[in-house]
């Protein structure tokens, strides 16, 4: 079945007011952003509740427990409890209240932490266990896909997924604790000064595709109406850098006289490089943004964010 793009016209995003939620807000301002205070998904009758309410025709799920690698390995069992509760309710409330599509955010961290072959495609999602320091989050996902794909096959809906590499850009968590790599190597380029030394967790050689939040809120879009099958559709950029290979980036374009260092603990997965091969003949081809352009836009926004505050 095709749908037009004006299939779905009262669209909920779940996690609406997170980091990739407020994207997708700059592009299709009409739609409902919900966050945990208009609804708190982990109790289910109230969200339930509010479905009912807000009668969407369509959900994009983005709401989760997020954090940055130290974050998740510290609080395994939390990561695990929500994130499984929030989808478990998510996908059988929807279905309760009548909604037939459902596209829910996967993530490239459930994949094998070891594959046999890269970059890994849509069928090694289940493969092999994910790495250890992201289990309960994995988990959570793995399961969100199985239950998407169950609901799809039995009660005539349209419940999938897909699944983003790292995300990074304007709007993310900055803060010391909680960050992710790019927003956390932004905010430490920002406060060095000439002559600093700063220092990176892990070796500098893990792998990362770093996809620019703005391109991951375009083709979401796309995708609601596009993306009919059970596949965790991938969605990366081409680019796999090494974890210095984008601190050189970053030192390059704030061109300040710093020293880098590494503290050797906490690399996380080596890598996870996911082909987009999927995706690109489904949109019929697109144009990433390169990790260099991004990183410019997100340092101009978080310094004129700092100058703000
Ligand atoms: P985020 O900025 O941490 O936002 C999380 C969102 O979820 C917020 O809107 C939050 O609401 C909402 N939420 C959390 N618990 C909730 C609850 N119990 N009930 C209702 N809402 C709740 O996360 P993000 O970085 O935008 O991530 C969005 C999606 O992308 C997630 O599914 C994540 O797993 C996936 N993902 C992220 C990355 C990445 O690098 N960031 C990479 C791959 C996949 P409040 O604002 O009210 O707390």
């Amino acid at each position: 079945m095709m749908f037009s793009l004006e299939m779905y016209n009262k669209v909920l995003v779940t996690g609406g007011s997170g980091f990739v939620g407020k994207s997708i807000q700059r592009l299709r301002p009409n739609w409902i952003y919900m966050s945990s205070k208009d609804c708190d998904i982990t109790d289910k009758d109230s969200f339930y509740e509010y479905l009912l309410e807000v009668k969407p025709d369509a959900i994009i799920h983005l709401a989760a427990r997020v954090g940055g690698i130290k974050e998740a390995a510290q609080n395994q069992g939390e990561f695990l409890y929500l994130n499984t509760l929030i989808n478990l309710n998510i996908i059988h409330q929807a279905h309760k209240a009548g909604i037939k599509r459902v596209l829910s955010c996967l993530s490239t961290c459930c994949f094998p932490d070891i594959s046999d072959s890269y970059p890994m495609t849509e069928e090694d999602l289940m493969r092999g266990e994910p790495t250890k320091t992201n289990y309960g989050y994995a988990y959570a996902k793995r399961v969100l896909y199985l239950q998407s794909k169950y609901y799809s096959d039995s009660h005539g809906v349209i419940y999938n997924t897909f699944t983003p590499s790292n995300i990074y850009g304007m709007e993310n968590c900055f803060d010391s604790d909680k960050s992710h790599f790019v927003s956390s190597m932004v905010r430490k380029f920002y406060d060095a000064k000439d002559g600093d030394t700063i220092t990176f967790w892990g070796s500098g050689r893990p792998l990362r595709q770093h996809l620019y939040v703005n391109d991951l809120a375009d083709i979401v879009v796309k995708l609601l109406h596009l993306h009919e099958t059970n596949l965790p559709l991938i969605v990366s950029p081409d680019e796999n850098l090494s974890i210095k290979e984008h601190i050189d980036i970053c030192k390059n374009i704030v061109n300040k006289d710093i020293k880098i260092s590494y503290n050797g603990h906490l690399d996380g997965q080596f890598r996870k490089d996911a082909s987009n091969k999927r995706l690109l003949d489904l949109l019929g081809g697109y144009n990433f943004t390169p990790f260099e352009d991004g990183l410019r836009h997100t340092l101009e926004w978080y310094k004129k964010h700092r100058e703000e505050k």
